[in-house]
């Protein structure tokens, strides 16, 4: 291929573009125009089979290179994505509905992240241990586990590619990959791009199909040696005992419902417009989105006020205009959030801003405006409930004790963004709230090279994003020996 064109109904198996073994596809649909765009082959047992026995076979070979060459080759992969930014961002945002600068800026975060594993490759290094006396010798050493599977939802289909399938290949395994059929276009164009790259064939295999078919066939599959899966907790239960079945570790990353805690001292001007982004960006379908905004008392009516206002002046439309917010990914979702919308008023929330379709411009897209829910009591399904869409319940606190409740009031532990100016506080409140991630005055992890992407309580465990991700993907060997005396000739 000279471009990056993916081939209509086929799937990566191998090191080549094949059919489904029963020629079945699927349609991948635009969420601007609800129209296809292309489609994907369908895979079944028998092709995720196939995958695997592919990357079976790869296994022994790609472990055995070097760490240096799989870091040159990730290296290369990096470039290449560097040099197609534009095709992969027009790939994941016409597919997923983001913008076009959203899909952008994951393609560059995608060539960041493959780039940070390439360098790690050959950073990767046991222990020597301690022994009682000079006899002994003991060390440990990283090995591989085998065969990777990396399930991915359609959210941010290049982003989760890189950050599974780089570190699974630079500890040296092999990987299938099954993306999500709501949006696989930018994992099968990334993993095109690899096997340019100089991954041989078989070490990355992309199968796409359906969560009950290929999903099902891949987490039961007797040969793999390794789970990752990335997706809503729901899932995530039934992935967990299909890894039971044949006794496979299981990386989870799940669902969340992240605050953004507003105290009085916070600096409103930055606070504000992180938190429009924080549940406007990619349509509010992030699992970090700062769907909870808890504020102080004594602050909530401005705060309600201005988060209201930036709200109604967020702009939607297509992918290729370009605007702030796209329409969200499928019909599914689409009638789950209007659920969401319909139910709150009469559960007693009181509607701020939004609460409909966005315009009547774009109806023919899954677009829905974005929206405040204020008076908002936490045991309401707004609050309990990951809604995937932008949809912002606001509550509010007296002091830091409420504050630290209601932060932890969620069976989900993905991110806390704490926004005030008091460093001790900051600290102290970063200290007890239960999240796999904090952050203080920004939203996310901006700034900071490598940062773990760790999850608590129902949002899963993981040690992926960072060095860290090299180690999930790694067992480790004790190897203990005596030391023999041997008299010299
Ligand atoms: P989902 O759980 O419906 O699907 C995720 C993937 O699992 C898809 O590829 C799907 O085909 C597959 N799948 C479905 N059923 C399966 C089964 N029984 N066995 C094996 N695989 C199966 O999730 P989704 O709707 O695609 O994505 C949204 C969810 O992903 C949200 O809950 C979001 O929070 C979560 N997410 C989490 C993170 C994180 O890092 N914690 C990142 C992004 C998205």
């Amino acid at each position: 291929m000279a471009d990056l064109d993916i081939p209509t109904a086929r799937q990566l198996v191998d090191g080549d573009w094949t059919p489904a073994a029963d020629g079945g596809e699927l349609p991948v649909l635009d969420p601007a125009t609800r129209e296809p765009i292309q489609s994907v082959a369908r895979a079944r047992e028998v092709d995720v089979d196939h995958a695997v026995a592919a990357a079976r076979r790869a296994a022994p070979g790609w472990a055995a290179t070097s760490p240096s060459e799989r870091g040159a080759i990730l290296s290369r992969w990096a470039a290449l994505i560097g040099e197609h930014v534009e095709e992969l961002a027009a790939y994941e945002a016409r597919d997923v509905g983001k913008p076009r600068s959203g899909g952008r800026l994951n393609m560059y975060i995608t060539q960041g992240i493959v780039d940070y594993f390439a360098g790690a490759a050959d950073k990767l290094t046991g222990v020597t241990l301690p022994t009682r006396t000079p006899d002994y010798f003991g060390y440990t050493r990283p090995e591989p586990y085998g065969v990777c599977a990396v399930i991915i939802p359609w959210n941010v289909p290049a982003v989760l590619t890189a950050a599974n399938v780089a570190p699974a290949l630079a500890a040296g395994n092999t990987v299938v990959l099954k993306p999500s059929e709501v949006a696989p276009l930018s994992p099968f164009a990334l993993a095109e791009l690899g096997r340019r790259a100089g991954l041989p064939p078989g070490v990355l295999n992309v199968v796409t199909g359906l969560g009950p078919e290929a999903g099902v066939a891949l987490t039961g599959h007797a040969d793999i040696d390794h789970i990752s899966f990335v997706g809503s907790t729901v899932t995530g239960r039934s992935v967990m005992r299909a890894a039971a079945q044949h006794l496979v570790p299981v990386k989870l990353e799940l669902g969340g419902k992240s605050p953004n805690v507003v105290f009085a001292d916070a600096d409103l001007d930055a606070a504000i417009p992180a938190i429009i982004a924080s549940i406007t960006e990619n349509a509010g379908q992030n699992c970090y989105a700062g769907s909870r905004l808890l504020v102080e008392e004594s602050i909530r009516a401005e705060v309600v006020e201005r988060v209201a206002a930036g709200m109604a002046a967020v702009r939607t439309g297509p992918w290729d205009q370009d605007l702030d917010m796209g329409p969200l990914v499928s019909q599914a979702q689409y009638e789950r959030v209007r659920g969401f919308l319909a139910e709150a008023p009469a559960a007693g929330a009181r509607l701020v801003v939004g609460g409909e379709p966005a315009t009547a411009a774009f109806d023919d897209g899954w677009y829905v405006a974005p929206t405040v829910f204020d008076q908002v009591d936490s045991d309401m399904r707004l609050v309990r409930e990951e809604i995937f869409g932008p949809v912002l319940a606001v509550q509010g606190f007296r002091g830091v004790d409420e504050a630290v409740a209601m932060m932890n009031d969620t069976d989900f532990g993905l991110l806390a963004c704490i926004w005030t100016t008091d460093v001790s506080r900051a600290l102290r409140v970063a200290g007890l709230v239960r999240a796999g991630q904090v952050a203080v005055n920004q939203f996310h992890d901006a700034g900071v090279i490598g940062f773990p992407f760790n999850m608590q309580k129902e949002s899963g465990f993981s040690r992926g994003g960072g060095y860290a991700a090299l180690r999930e993907y790694t067992q480790e060997k004790a190897v203990a020996v005596r030391l023999l005396d041997r008299p010299s000739a």
